[in-house]
């Protein structure tokens, strides 16, 4: 029987096995497994960030990639990627440090029974978690999921020392922009290159943020939940009201100092530069 690294069996894309899962386009493997991923995407959705259906899924008949001849972990409907958009392949830092705590402290009430890319040694996958350690082990984590014993644990004061942010596995291609609440040529370009690593922007990185540019921007935040309006290119009110919603989530833009208002000013600008340096390392 074939088997995927983890030890799992592969499945057929007709298999039975394989059911709808609400937080995900695509399918999961019934049973055990499904039940911990259903418990840990409640969680990703309440304590991280929320999940972006659209944008993640699960089963899939195909290699790891780019590694031709090992079938990924999505071949066996034991992994799932979550808000694959804004957590490219490769990329780093796609969390910011506090959700990146929630997201082991969620792993860790979860016995070890999934694995993030996060934590992968070699290339890091952020959007990507699969189940490892054995049927035996998924039983014994479901059965306390099911009994309601695995507790939220609630977080804590972090008394350790913030980790040292990689390097060498940095897009080398990423400014250090100031933030100088000035959206001049590089921060525009920190946005074009931000844009493109997700997907959503094809054209020249030319540090003049056009209307294709702001249209990937819109769809971003379209994706994210916090931009309904049309994707027309051109950042008004709406675009940035929503932007300011997106830093507000994200600590940049804190409520007691700054409305959400729609102006592309200095503080916006400056708060929009702070998040473009946490994707892109200092
Ligand atoms: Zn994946």
């Amino acid at each position: 029987m074939a088997v995927s690294r983890l030890g799992w069996d592969l499945l057929e894309p007709s298999s039975s096995r394989l059911v709808s899962f609400k937080w995900i386009t695509g399918k999961v493997r019934k049973g055990d497994g499904e039940v911990i991923l259903d418990y840990l995407c409640q969680r990703f959705n309440s304590e991280v960030e929320p999940i972006v259906k659209a944008w993640s899924w699960g089963y899939a008949k195909r290699d790891v990639r780019e590694a031709a001849g090992i079938p990924s972990e999505h071949q066996t409907g034991w992994a799932i990627d979550l808000n694959a958009p804004i957590h490219g392949l490769g990329l780093v830092d796609t969390f910011s440090r506090s959700d990146e705590s929630a997201i082991h402290r969620i792993l860790k009430d979860l016995g070890g029974a999934v694995r993030w890319g996060g934590d992968y040694a070699g290339r890091k996958d952020e959007m990507h978690f699969e189940l490892q350690g054995g049927l035996a082990n998924l039983k014994r984590v479901a059965d306390e999921i099911r009994a309601g014993q695995v507790g939220e644990v609630k977080p804590t004061g972090n008394t350790s020392k913030p980790k040292p942010k990689p390097s060498s596995k940095r897009p080398t291609d990423y400014a250090n922009l100031a933030t100088d609440g000035v959206f001049g040529d590089k921060s525009q370009r920190a946005v074009q290159i931000l844009m493109s690593q997700l997907g959503l922007y094809e054209r020249a990185i030319d540090g003049d943020a056009g209307r294709y540019t702001w249209e990937a921007v819109q769809t971003w935040l379209n994706g994210l939940g916090y931009y309904q309006r049309a994707i027309d290119g051109k950042p008004g009110r709406y675009t940035i009201a929503a932007l300011q919603q997106f830093l507000r989530k994200k600590g940049l833009y804190p409520a007691s100092k700054w409305r959400v208002d729609g102006d592309f000013g200095p503080a916006t600008v400056e708060a929009f530069q702070r998040y473009l340096n946490t994707q892109n390392g200092q």
